[in-house]
């Protein structure tokens, strides 16, 4: 077996656990491999070895990846954006994960020629070098969305932070679970947000067990360049 497929089947089974541990259905996770820190030639071989969503967090880097992977795969852009950054990818890609700026949604209005499928990203943990609207002025976020037809809000997103302590990184999982369903239970058309974006190659498990509904992992899934794994 290749080194690429031990890796995506290691993955495979902690979600297979974490699923069983939950009694969620494996069914309900989509796997988004971020693939930021890979070439593209690697992209290719994750897309080949059949996971078709993938993740980049700079503009270059999704459009590099592009000119190789012509078809076939849904692109996440999972990273923070910059509004000129915004015409040249935005018709490119399948979601957007990072959305927290109504700046941001006016230019997605201006630029897009489709509806943009978004997740309010969300600052849980409140550390100030997290992008993300705050829970507090999440409700007040979403609602002012309602202007903008070329947006909808299918769910949330978060990051923990890289810390030990596993309770505390539930937690913030967990109160982004609530707040989603806080959202869910306002009815707007524009944000159906049923969805939760959380979990990396660290904590996944614990954000698959808490309800995440995209795991976004890179490192222990695809390997990193950095690493001279790939
Ligand atoms: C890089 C990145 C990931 C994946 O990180 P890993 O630790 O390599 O799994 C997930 N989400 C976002 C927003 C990222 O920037």
């Amino acid at each position: 077996m290749s080194e690429l497929k031990k890796r995506i089947q290691k993955v495979e089974q902690e979600i297979q656990t974490a699923c069983d541990k939950s009694k969620r259905n494996r069914s309900e996770i989509n796997v988004v491999a971020v693939t930021k820190s890979v070439s593209a030639a690697r992209a290719e071989e994750v897309k080949n070895a059949g996971i078709i969503q993938l993740g980049e967090n700079r503009a270059e880097g999704l459009i590099h990846k592009q000119e190789v992977i012509k078809d076939g795969v849904d692109w996440h852009f999972i990273g923070n954006i910059q509004s000129r950054k915004v015409r040249g990818i935005i018709d490119e890609i399948d979601y957007l994960h990072s959305l927290d700026r109504i700046s941001i949604a006016k230019e997605i209005q201006k630029r897009a020629t489709k509806k943009i499928k978004c997740f309010v990203q969300v600052n849980v943990s409140g550390e100030s070098s997290k992008s993300g609207v705050s829970p507090e002025e999440l409700e007040g976020f979403v609602t002012e969305i309602a202007a903008y037809d070329k947006i909808e809000i299918v769910g949330l997103m978060t990051m923990a932070p890289h810390i030990e302590d596993t309770e505390l990184i539930r937690s913030y999982f967990r109160n982004l679970k609530e707040l989603r369903d806080d959202i869910v239970s306002l009815k707007l058309p524009h944000a159906p947000c049923t969805e939760l974006s959380m979990g990396m190659s660290n904590d996944f498990t614990i954000a698959i067990e808490e309800g995440a509904t995209y795991v976004r992992i890179g490192t222990a899934l695809v390997g990193a360049e950095s690493e001279g794994n790939v």
